[in-house]
């Protein structure tokens, strides 16, 4: 029986890409341009993690990719991210695009005018303060501040992980009204409002033009990604994941790269 179950246990260990299902993404599975919209993930997706989120960088050629996709989906590429559209904007500089971000706390239907831009109420300050102690823990743990979200990085001070998880519990058991929700995520815990997820910012967006009526594509890696997933066969969509093959996607890649040289492909459908 012990062994029974140490075998499964090996067996859920065993990394996605070496599953016997792991298969490249069918590229004739992608409808034409002109019926499809596609939402892109950045961090793990787009771009490779690097070791603090400040460090991410935009290869050459992707700029130039995104911006024909997007002339080629008549503005129907978004970004669908975590961070915030400030962010966004900084790491895609000069490039502006369409985007769910802080987690589907902001959003922005059209390129060019701010003002159109929709933003939830920040996070609680007297909760943030207390999220923010958290970091104290441990040198090596980062705090980013996204406005509708904190996020704790400990991938410099990974030792720390149960410490974090523990600190944030406690919190959490402290305000047990609080419209909170935590977020594991690759040497991340994130904390956010409850209220709002990727999956309810891409359900919002898809009911605007130029996203309305199109099969949207979603791509990406981490756990809030799930969310999405699990909404793209409501709108005949497609997903895939990243570095591994998550529950439900249509196909996976095995990193960022792969990505861009899909995304490139989609322009040279030969
Ligand atoms: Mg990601």
């Amino acid at each position: 029986m012990k062994s029974e179950l140490a075998e499964l246990d090996q067996k859920r260990a065993m990394p996605d890409d070496e599953a016997p299902d792991s298969v490249p993404v069918p590229h004739a599975l992608v409808p034409h341009l002109n019926e499809t919209a596609i939402l892109l993930d950045i961090d793990g997706t787009l771009l490779e993690l690097m070791p603090t989120p400040r460090e991410v960088w935009v290869p050459p050629g992707l700029s130039d990719t995104l911006n024909r996709l997007a002339q080629l989906t008549s503005g129907a590429l978004a970004m669908v991210s975590g961070r915030s559209l400030n962010d966004i904007d900084l790491i895609f500089a000069p490039d502006v695009f369409r985007a769910v971000a802080g987690h589907g706390a902001e959003m922005r239907l059209s390129v060019g005018n701010e003002a159109d831009d929709v933003h939830a109420p920040p996070m609680d300050k007297e909760l943030k303060r207390r999220l923010a102690a958290i970091a104290k823990l441990s040198p090596g743990i980062l705090l980013e501040d996204k406005g509708y979200s904190l996020a704790l990085h400990y991938r410099l001070a990974p030792h720390a992980e149960k410490a974090i998880y523990e600190a944030v519990s406690l919190i959490r058991a402290d305000l047990p009204t609080a419209p909170i929700e935590v977020l594991p995520g690759k040497f991340v815990c994130e904390i956010k409002h409850s209220g709002f997820t990727k999956a309810t910012g891409v359900r919002e967006l898809m009911k605007h033009e130029p996203f309305r009526g199109r099969r949207p594509i979603f791509i990406g890696d981490d756990v809030t990604d799930e969310t999405v997933f699990a909404i793209m066969p409501d709108m005949n969509g497609l997903s895939f994941s990243v570095g591994r093959r998550a529950m439900g996607v249509n196909g996976h890649f095995d990193a960022p790269s792969d990505v861009r040289a899909f995304l490139a492909r989609l322009l040279d459908p030969r």
